[in-house]
């Protein structure tokens, strides 16, 4: 079944400790959509500056990606830096260039509003709503956050989580959201909130999806080679909806494969800079991964 997302697309500049990249191809649509590719045709819709090269969408497009929602504007691409320190778990943003981004007022195609599953990548909360009411055919809305918008955006934030099912945040902008220091309280405050269910990330740590009387936790997939961290989050969320939008369904036993999906799909991604792993993974890879994972946590 379609999967929507709403998002950006960028040019990262990303330093590591042992490495960087100037302007790669990166942003939290993108990402997105290259993890759902590998079990879905995702939908996208976003706003691209002059800037941005053609052979970019052409290369999304042939992926499976419809890029029919994609807007070029007049101006710069969304630019986005950052720097994470040696252990990988801090990461500093350096820049946040929103150039076209910063009016961008999204606009789903009439083809796209059947979209039953639809995913709110990192945006504004203002713009993921605006995107999410034209979709008609929702049936199960996810959105992201990031600290920034809780931040500067609170009551926008608060206001859309009554209209989506489901929350994805890290550990850090969990704490950040409801005051609350014990992770599992604070999943339940972020119920408290409007989602039916809440996917709570914790890096390396691995992540829990609670909601609905189901309680799921996984470890991180154990990564021996981490080159590059940007985007493990987006990437969990496409392999996680991606599963979904495959299945056709939210039962409980799809939710749990789901989060083994988007577990193993973000392992791939932070293998590389930008898209440069996980974009050369298809499904044979993940399975594999996916198997490998299983035994790991069960008995
Ligand atoms: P992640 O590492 O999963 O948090 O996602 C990193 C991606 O999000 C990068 O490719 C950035 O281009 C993009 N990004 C960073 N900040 C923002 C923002 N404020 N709004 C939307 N996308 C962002």
């Amino acid at each position: 079944m379609s999967l929507l997302v709403i998002g950006t697309l960028a040019y990262d500049t990303v330093e590591t400790a042992h490495a960087s990249r100037d302007r790669a191809l990166g942003g939290s649509a993108v990402y997105f959509a290259v993890a759902a590719a590998t079990s879905c045709q995702p939908r996208l819709v976003g706003v691209v500056g002059d800037d941005f090269q053609q052979e970019h969408l052409d290369d999304l497009t042939s992926r499976g990606v419809d890029c029919s929602g994609v807007e070029r504007a007049e101006g710069k691409t969304f630019a986005w830096g950052g720097r994470y320190e040696p252990d990988w778990n801090t990461r500093h943003t350096t820049f946040t260039d929103l150039n076209v981004f910063e009016h961008f007022d999204p606009k789903v195609p009439e083809s796209f509003t059947d979209s039953p599953f639809v995913f709110l990548a990192n945006a504004h909360p203002a713009i993921q709503l605006k995107g999410l009411k034209q979709v008609t055919g929702k049936r199960f809305a996810v959105a992201d956050t990031m600290n920034l918008w809780i931040d500067i955006a609170r009551d926008e934030l608060v206001e859309l989580l009554g209209h989506v099912d489901g929350l994805i945040l890290n550990d850090e902008e969990a704490r950040m959201l409801t005051g609350l220091d014990n992770l599992h309280l604070a999943a339940e405050k972020v119920l408290e909130m409007g989602p039916r269910y809440v996917i709570l990330k914790k890096g390396e740590h691995g992540a829990f999806l609670l909601g609905e009387g189901l309680h799921f936790a996984l470890p991180a997939f154990p990564v021996t080679e981490v080159v590059d961290p940007t985007g493990a989050g987006d990437s969990f969320a496409g392999g996680f909806m991606g599963a979904i939008a495959q299945a056709d369904s939210i039962d409980h036993d799809v939710l749990k494969r789901a989060m083994l999906h988007g577990t193993v799909t973000a392992s791939f991604c932070v293998q590389g800079f930008s898209i440069e792993d996980l974009g050369q993974r298809g499904a044979d890879d993940l399975q594999a991964r996916y198997e490998q994972l299983r035994s790991i946590c069960t008995v």
